[in-house]
């Protein structure tokens, strides 16, 4: 499997040299990953980075990470962004836009990208297409991950993280060792984002203001739309083979579960 670096530059903008920056792939992947929250999309880009050796972008991990730091480093428009956050709304276009604009480099790079979480709305869509342009580079394809609403609600509302790992686990579908705590020790925490309240209003966010994305790729002949049901190797599996069969890149083989 390919080395995965630890996108310091993505997440703390602080990197002055990245690893990928200076990869020769022999032909980059430049995706956008599309789903609602739930779908798995956070598993398949981890998969699908570990398999290419391009870097999982999300910008989810951006807020996520500024939770965790030390109040005095976190920027007063990330700050502004986590109350959003926390109430299961969307962050504002251009808050969420201009912490992309600071992370051009993670677009110019030469490893690629699998944007996770971005673009949310059609003005997002609309700035990276812009922020695209800038960067002299191209989206090679936009994965819709499709699955019904019933069947997230339950996902989201079950799902467990490890604060120190990051292990993601379900209270039944994948169940941790004990209630509360992680195979590694550490302990599990249920996300903000994924209380009952939250959900409902992610779920409703992702109609009104994702779903309308999948009309804006379509109409540029990016659209790839996958079931994302079954095991996270079949979607990956299924992943590949669509995308192979759609972009000139030379993907890797998924391994057999
Ligand atoms: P995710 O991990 O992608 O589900 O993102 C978690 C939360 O971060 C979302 O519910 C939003 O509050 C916020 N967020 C992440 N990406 C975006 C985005 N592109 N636009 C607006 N809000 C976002």
């Amino acid at each position: 499997m390919t080395q995965v670096h630890d996108r310091e530059g993505w997440l703390s903008v602080t990197a002055s040299t990245c690893p990928a920056s200076t990869m020769q792939h022999g032909a980059p992947l430049r995706i956008v990953l599309l789903g609602a929250p739930g779908v798995g999309k956070g598993t398949q880009a981890d998969q699908l980075s570990q398999l290419s050796g391009t870097c999982h972008l999300s910008t989810g991990d951006v807020f996520r990470m500024a939770t965790l730091a030390a109040c005095d480093c976190v920027s007063p428009s990330i700050r502004e962004a986590l109350a959003y956050m926390q109430r299961g709304e969307l962050v504002p276009d251009a808050t969420v836009i201009a912490i992309l604009r600071e992370r051009m480099q993670c677009l110019r790079c030469m490893g690629g990208f699998i944007l996770d979480g971005f673009p949310r709305t059609v003005p997002q869509a609309q700035s990276l297409d812009k922020l695209l342009q800038e960067a002299g580079v191209k989206l090679d394809a936009v994965i819709s991950y499709d699955m019904p609403i019933e069947q997230i609600v339950p996902r989201l509302a079950g799902r467990r993280t490890c604060s120190t790992c990051k292990a993601v686990y379900h209270v039944t579908a994948n169940p941790p060792p004990s209630e509360r705590q992680c195979r590694c020790g550490g302990e599990l925490y249920q996300r903000e984002d994924d209380r009952p309240g939250a959900i409902c209003r992610r779920m409703e966010q992702y109609q009104e203001s994702t779903a309308p994305l999948m009309a804006y790729y379509s109409a540029q002949g990016l659209l790839v739309s996958i079931m994302a049901d079954g095991s996270p190797g079949d979607i990956l599996r299924r992943t590949l083979s669509r995308l192979s069969a759609a972009i000139p890149v030379g993907l890797p083989v998924a391994p057999n579960d």
